[in-house]
């Protein structure tokens, strides 16, 4: 089923980002994983794609034919352009047509001086007017509550969410994100430019200090005062520091719901014990 169509649907629409592994060994468990994420009845799983040459890519089709066939959940693959010239983007969208993937989610990537860029497609929007009318893939498109970190400013990143919109992306997944209010701004903001396609936040639940030091230097999130207070309280504690980024993680959700958001999409980073404390924790809600 096609992402426009799931969103349509009269009902909160859960969903998953997963990464392949990139060991042999634990991709082997990645069918323990996804039994775990399968079983919260997920609407879909999205799996993400390398920036570029990245030899893991071929297994995001492989493991969103899995989600499909083996799971019967909807996939979304994850695609990025930056290093990429218009024969190989034709070669995966082949390969995932013939997966029977109907949805991509369709990206620039970071730019990698391991992968450097091709210069066919310069943005996200280039892909997604390459792709759109070449194929029958529902695409949707990426957008940044607290900006893009190469963005100037918020007016700019918003006219540029525009053009990806009119380029054809149907549906919109937000960077993860701490504090709601960034978030709402967003939204109002992207309302007020005319674009009117779901936008779903992208919640990801801070398991451990380490993890949110990364996500803080590497797409710039900002830590709420009273996000900051748990780490700063529970960082020798790491069960602790669990039980809370969880508890965080589910107030940001209510928060968002009640608010009227009509997904949530969880970035699960491949723990679904942690997801499903989550998801038990507003089953009666979502
Ligand atoms: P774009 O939309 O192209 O934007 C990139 C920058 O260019 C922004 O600053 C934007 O404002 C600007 N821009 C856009 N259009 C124009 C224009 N026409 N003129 C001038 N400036 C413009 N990365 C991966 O490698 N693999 C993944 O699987 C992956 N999954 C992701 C999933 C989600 C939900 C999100 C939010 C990000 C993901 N990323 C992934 C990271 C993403 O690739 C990076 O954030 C990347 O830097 C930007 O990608 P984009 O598609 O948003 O780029």
């Amino acid at each position: 089923m096609k992402l426009s169509e799931i969103y349509k649907q009269d009902k909160t629409v859960l969903s998953f980002e997963i990464f392949p592994p990139k060991a042999a060994e634990e991709l082997k468990n990645i069918d323990e994983t996804l039994e775990m994420l399968c079983d919260l009845n997920p609407a879909y799983i999205s799996v993400t794609f390398g920036a570029g040459g990245s030899s893991n890519n071929n297994k995001t089709i492989e493991i969103c034919k899995k989600i499909k066939e083996k799971y019967h959940v909807e996939p979304v693959a994850h695609l990025t352009c930056l290093s990429y010239d218009k024969p190989e983007i034709d070669e995966f969208c082949k390969e995932l047509e013939a997966a029977g993937i109907e949805n991509i989610l369709a990206l620039r990537g970071d730019v990698n001086p391991n992968a450097p860029a091709k210069g066919v497609f310069k943005y996200a929007s280039d892909l997604i007017e390459y792709v759109k009318p070449r194929t029958n893939f529902c695409i949707a498109g990426a957008c940044y509550p607290e900006c893009h970190l190469e963005s100037g400013d918020r007016v700019t990143d918003l006219r540029n969410l525009k053009t990806k919109v009119d380029a054809g992306a149907e549906v919109l997944l937000s960077q993860l994100f701490f504090d709601n209010k960034a978030f709402f701004d967003m939204v109002e903001g992207a309302r007020i430019a005319g674009i009117d396609v779901p936008i779903t936040p992208g919640i990801m639940p801070c398991l451990t200090v380490k993890s949110i030091q990364r996500m803080v230097s590497t797409c710039g999130a900002t830590l709420p005062e009273n996000f900051k207070k748990i780490v700063e309280r529970y960082e020798d504690k790491p069960e602790a520091f669990l039980d809370a980024g969880l508890a965080y993680a589910i107030s940001q959700i209510i928060d968002l719901l009640v608010s009227g958001c009509d997904g949530i999409h969880l970035y699960t980073m491949n723990r679904p014990a942690a997801v499903k404390r989550i998801c038990d924790g507003i089953k009666n809600i979502i």
